[in-house]
């Protein structure tokens, strides 16, 4: 049985009484290219722990079982969980877990379940939260070598963006921060089923094992990030003014001794520049202390 074929989903419905949910993002893969770029581009091994969030009706898991030491995924939909148990019966390595991945531990389930060798994140995200999940994992530090994600084009170019581009934001330096980021496909709504308004892309985010920039305080850098390009359409002295309590004289003498000119947006700063700032900020509020 091929799993990615429509009709096979069609089957899945009639049998389960399964009905497919928009507002869960049901987008199923319906490509089996598009399924082996993803796995093959997530450098799977034998010895790897794979968590997928969203598996669907298990076409990557099925893949990812096969390839690695052993699969936890994680799906919102209870009505897809005998669907689940159904498809990968075939499979002893596979756990399902009923939850929402925005409130699961991720690092638990890797401490749980890790194998000898590395630990991969996958998944076809659900559009709806596909910001907040890699927010999420970025931010729990969750122990994994590499996270392997389809999302939307859009977010995809605006997570690669490089400084100074109209699409580089808070996103883009949060994540190029945390990891380096490497495109692996472009993905044409056509082999989704249902169909999607807009195309896809799938990035590979190696998890960097040292930053790329010394930071004394990285909750101030996130304030930094947060502020500068919460209002990028704002210079520099504007948008971080009233940030961590400071004034607006106080932001001109930090970006002064920064060596960033006031007049600037957060748009145009490399990482290193955003960094210099935040380093300067906290800097600031030390020798400022009351
Ligand atoms: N992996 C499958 C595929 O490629 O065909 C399905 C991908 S589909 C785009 C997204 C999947 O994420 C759906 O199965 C959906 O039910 C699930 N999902 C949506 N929100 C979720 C959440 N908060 N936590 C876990 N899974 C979620």
């Amino acid at each position: 049985m091929k799993l990615y074929a429509p009709s096979t989903i069609n089957e899945i419905k009639e049998k389960h009484g399964f009905q497919l949910s928009k507002s869960l993002g049901q987008n199923f893969l319906t490509d089996k290219n598009t399924i082996d770029r993803i796995i093959e581009a997530s450098q799977i091994g034998k010895g790897d722990l794979v968590v997928e969030i969203g598996p669907g009706i298990g076409v990557l898991t099925a893949e990812a079982a096969r390839y690695a030491g052993r699969v936890v995924a994680v799906e919102i939909d209870r009505n897809l969980i005998p669907i689940l148990e159904e498809t990968l019966k075939d499979y002893d390595n596979v756990t399902i877990i009923n939850q929402d991945v925005l409130k699961t531990d991720i690092t638990e389930i890797v401490n749980e379940n890790r194998q000898k060798g590395g630990v991969r994140i996958i998944g076809n995200l659900p559009y709806y939260i596909t910001t907040p999940i890699i927010m999420k994992l970025l931010e729990d530090q969750v122990p994994a070598d590499s996270i392997t994600v389809m999302m939307q084009k859009e977010v995809a170019d605006r997570i690669k963006a490089e400084p100074g581009s109209r699409t580089y934001g808070a996103i883009s330096a949060a994540v190029q921060y945390y990891c380096q980021v490497n495109q692996v496909a472009s993905v044409p709504k056509e082999v989704f089923f249902p169909r999607p308004k807009v195309d896809s892309a799938v990035l590979r985010l190696d998890v960097r094992k040292e930053r790329p920039v010394e930071l004394v305080d990285e909750s101030m850098f996130f304030l930094c990030v947060r502020a500068g390009f919460g209002q990028r359409r704002k210079t520099l002295l504007n948008s971080l003014t009233g940030a961590a309590g400071l004034s607006r004289d106080a932001v001109r003498e930090i970006l002064s001794t920064a060596g960033i000119q006031p007049s600037r947006r957060a748009e145009t700063l490399s990482l290193q520049e955003l960094a210099s700032i935040a380093n300067k900020m906290t800097e600031y509020k030390l020798n400022h202390q009351e």
